[in-house]
């Protein structure tokens, strides 16, 4: 049995990248896998990293902002027109599934005519919840705090929170940090941290490798990279011994083991 890995299809920052797919990234969990997040180009890569659709059975959404979701669509295209017939389960905050919903029927992607279910499950934040052999819990972030507001404001649904998830992998934890509104939003996400999969467009880095040394993680995955980052930054990681970091790129394959 292939021991678990990450694969990372998207790295760029919510600014289209000339050579990055948007945020996504795929848990390889050998006999299948969960796609985090589906953002522009991820289903791309996806084939290019040599996976057939049907592959994946599980798709996390962590928020609704167009860099996460907007391959959700064609993702969900590509498993109907190569006629894969297993089901699919989409995680989401409630507050999106609706949305989500119409942005599948407003790509012609009607129930009806996918020869596969599609079942849409709610996230309930701090509740974990096993699937193919792992176990995901689910950390609101202030990621959202002002659309939370602007939206129902304005007479815009809710979009709900945007999410942290803790990914319990045979003991060894993987956290995805998904947005954030600041590091202080990971802090009740259970520690130690095998592998930090971390933003880097809402965190400064001078701030992230103490809180990383403070919170016991081992390893720092750098990703939502903009063009313009530069990769230099991560020499000052190694101020501090306790930590590795990397910066991520498109394809990239870790093992989680
Ligand atoms: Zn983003
Ligand atoms: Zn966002």
């Amino acid at each position: 049995m292939k021991p678990p890995h990450l694969l990372i299809l998207g790295s760029s920052s919510g600014l289209a990248s000339a050579h990055r797919a948007s945020s996504s990234y795929l848990l390889d969990l050998d006999t299948q896998g969960i796609m985090i997040d589906c953002g522009d180009g991820a289903t791309r890569n996806f084939l290019a990293a040599g996976y057939r659709a049907e592959w994946v059975s599980e798709i996390v959404v962590s928020h609704t902002h167009a860099d996460h979701i907007c391959g959700l669509p064609y993702f969900v295209q590509q498993r109907h027109l190569a006629k894969s017939s297993k089901p699919l389960t989409i995680y989401c905050a409630p507050e999106g599934i609706d949305a989500l919903k119409n942005l599948l029927v407003l790509g012609h992607l009607y129930p009806e005519w996918l020869p596969f279910d599609i079942r849409w499950v709610p996230i309930t934040p701090r509740t974990p919840w096993d699937t193919c052999g792992i176990q995901l819990t689910a950390f609101p972030t202030s990621h959202l705090s002002r659309q939370r507001i602007f939206a129902p404001e304005h007479g815009y649904p809710d979009p709900g929170d945007c999410y942290a998830f803790h990914v319990d992998i045979n003991g060894r934890s993987l956290v995805y940090s998904s947005d954030l509104g600041s590091l202080n939003d990971l802090n009740s996400v259970p520690q130690p941290i095998d592998w930090l999969l971390i933003e880097t467009t809402h965190v400064p880095l001078d701030e992230l490798w103490p809180w990383a040394e403070t919170h016991r993680v081992k390893r720092i995955i750098l990703t939502h990279l903009s063009d313009e980052f530069d990769e230099a930054q991560i020499a000052l990681a190694g101020k501090f011994p306790s930590i590795s970091a990397v910066v991520a790129h498109d394809l990239m394959l870790i093992e989680l083991s």
